[in-house]
């Protein structure tokens, strides 16, 4: 099996289990994110205390893409701090857009590289975790990718 080819098991896998794919009881936040280009919703649910992340669900639907592209990064960002969440999002938005980033950081998220050679579905990729970044700054708002055209 190729690169290309494991790549794509992993995505199909989280497309069709993903992983922390939940309503989160004791969540303190939650957002949700919409791109209405592919019809992608999800919601995205966090119990922070102290800057750290004790637990974090994501609940919706959407493209394989959308799927694995929530549950891949959610599985990593369980329990860890606020803060490194965001540079996992930084990593990764670095990633997709064929900047230098750290791959020992992605480890099986890099399984979604192969977007950015499809710019039309890197707003199914990026749609959770910017909600995510707006959610870690506290914002409630719903995120949109396209945030100009959107009225509700
Ligand atoms: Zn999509």
């Amino acid at each position: 099996m190729d690169t290309q080819d494991l790549y794509q098991q992993i995505i199909l896998d989280h497309h069709h289990n993903p992983v922390c794919h939940h309503p989160l009881e004791h969540h303190n936040h939650s957002i949700e994110g919409h791109n209405p280009l592919c019809g992608d919703r999800v919601t995205l649910f966090a119990h922070i205390k102290e800057s750290h992340i004790q637990a974090a669900s994501f609940q919706g639907a959407g493209c394989a893409i959308c799927m694995a592209s929530c549950s891949l990064p959610m599985q990593a960002i369980q329990n860890t701090s606020l803060q490194s969440s965001q540079t996992l999002v930084h990593t990764f938005f670095a990633m997709l857009n064929n900047k230098n980033y750290d791959h020992d950081m992605l480890g099986k998220i890099e399984a979604l590289k192969g977007v950015n050679q499809f710019p039309a579905r890197i707003k199914c990729a990026t749609l959770a975790w910017h909600a995510w970044l707006a959610l870690a700054t506290n914002q409630t708002k719903i995120i949109s990718t396209e945030a100009v055209n959107e009225t509700n």
